[in-house]
């Protein structure tokens, strides 16, 4: 499959990974935009947040518990973060892979631009 995201888990692309289980993967951002910019992503191919089903709740219920595992490990989880999910062209969405980008290490503004 041509998709960026499952090569890195395929590793046919590098990628600077930080956590890796049976179902989820986090690695660095490769243009971070905070101090600690990593994505999370699932290992299952799921395109947009649009194409979900029932059956998906557990293996993305672990996108948001690797985000807190990940920001308690790197030690900026008390001062906190952001995570933010992208669909679709107007939510800025550019790789076709689900995932979950957490910031760190900076304060950020609201709202998102
Ligand atoms: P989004 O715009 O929400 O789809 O986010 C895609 C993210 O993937 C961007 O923040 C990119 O910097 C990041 N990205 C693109 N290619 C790579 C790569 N090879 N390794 C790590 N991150 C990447
Ligand atoms: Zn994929």
């Amino acid at each position: 499959m041509d998709c960026l995201f499952c090569k890195i888990i395929n590793r046919e692309i590098p990628a600077d990974i930080v956590y890796e289980d049976d179902q989820v993967l986090a690695f660095n951002d490769i243009d971070p935009k905070a101090p600690t910019h990593l994505l999370v992503i699932p290992k299952k191919h799921i395109a947009t947040l649009n194409d979900l089903t029932e059956e998906d709740q557990t293996v993305v219920g672990r996108l948001p518990l690797t985000a807190a595992k990940v920001a308690k490990d790197k030690g900026f989880a008390d001062d906190g973060y952001r995570v933010v999910m992208n669909c679709n062209e107007d939510g800025g969405q550019t790789v076709y892979h689900i995932h979950m980008h957490v910031m760190g290490g900076r304060r950020f503004t609201w709202p998102a631009g």
